[in-house]
């Protein structure tokens, strides 16, 4: 069965003294609510062992925003899927379009990171999504099709299972400018029909797709309205409660 999702991304933001206060503030502001969706914060390597034990018995899951595409070794600096599962944290984001620009993140790279997330128990939330001359293009669909042949289609049905995906059109992440919830939603359904011509019509039925990109308080009911949008990636409303909140709410599937 297909989740109803809203993750936070915090990218680089945020001491660990700021985040364990985040967390306290959501998870008291979450306490005894009913909620829509299941809720994930994504955080730096460095919070995620005090604010996945810090979450334990709450709605809030945590995510890593990375891990290695290597198992252990040799590679100063880098923290492997293992190291994020042994934290407590349940998800890893992959594929964001700020590592595939700024690290140079491929699709040979991130399948590797793909299966090392999966082999260690992790649910990937894999970010796909055009950039802005793209879709001036009219290339969108092609866009996002290859960026799954090449990746995320290598996998098993059973690991493809146990992915989350994540559409952000690249052009709408940090801008304030929004795909239109048509413009969302047709691109949902058609990664949605790739998946079911790739994999099988009940897989395809059963995959959470989130939306990425600028979505906030006053257009997360309208996304999240839409037959193929499973919830939302989000950025920089997630770096207060209070702006997080209504997105969380917004969700009334
Ligand atoms: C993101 O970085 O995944 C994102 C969607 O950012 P924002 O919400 O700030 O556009």
């Amino acid at each position: 069965m297909r989740k109803n999702i809203v993750a936070g991304n915090w990218k680089m933001n945020k001491t660990l003294q700021e985040g364990t206060a985040f967390i306290a503030e959501l998870k008291q502001t979450l306490a005894g609510k009913s909620l829509g969706c299941d809720v994930v914060i994504g955080a730096p390597f460095i919070h995620l062992a005090t604010i996945a034990e810090q979450a334990k018995g709450s709605a809030i899951g945590i995510a890593a925003e990375n891990c290695a595409d290597k198992a252990e070794g040799a590679y100063t600096g880098e923290v492997s899927a293992a190291m994020v599962a042994s934290t407590g944290a349940r998800y890893v984001i992959l594929g964001h379009s700020e590592r595939r620009a700024y690290y140079g993140e491929n699709d040979a790279i991130l399948s590797e990171k793909l299966a090392l997330a999966l082999a260690n128990g992790l649910t990937p939330i894999f970010c796909i999504g055009e950039v802005k001359e793209e879709r001036e293009a009219g290339k969108h669909f092609e866009v996002v099709a290859q960026q799954l042949e090449g990746t995320v289609f290598g996998l098993s049905a059973e690991d493809f299972s146990k992915v989350v995906l994540a559409y952000e059109p690249v052009w709408a992440i940090g801008t304030g400018l929004t795909a239109s919830s048509a413009q969302a939603q047709e691109v949902h359904a058609h990664v949605r029909q790739l998946i079911a011509s790739k994999y099988s019509a009940q897989i395809a039925e059963d995959c959470t797709i989130l939306y990425g990109g600028s979505c906030n308080a006053s257009n997360a009911k309208e996304l999240f309205g839409q037959p193929d949008i499973d919830g939302g990636l989000i950025g920089g409303a997630s770096l207060s409660v209070e702006k997080f909140l209504p997105i969380i709410e917004a969700f009334n599937k």
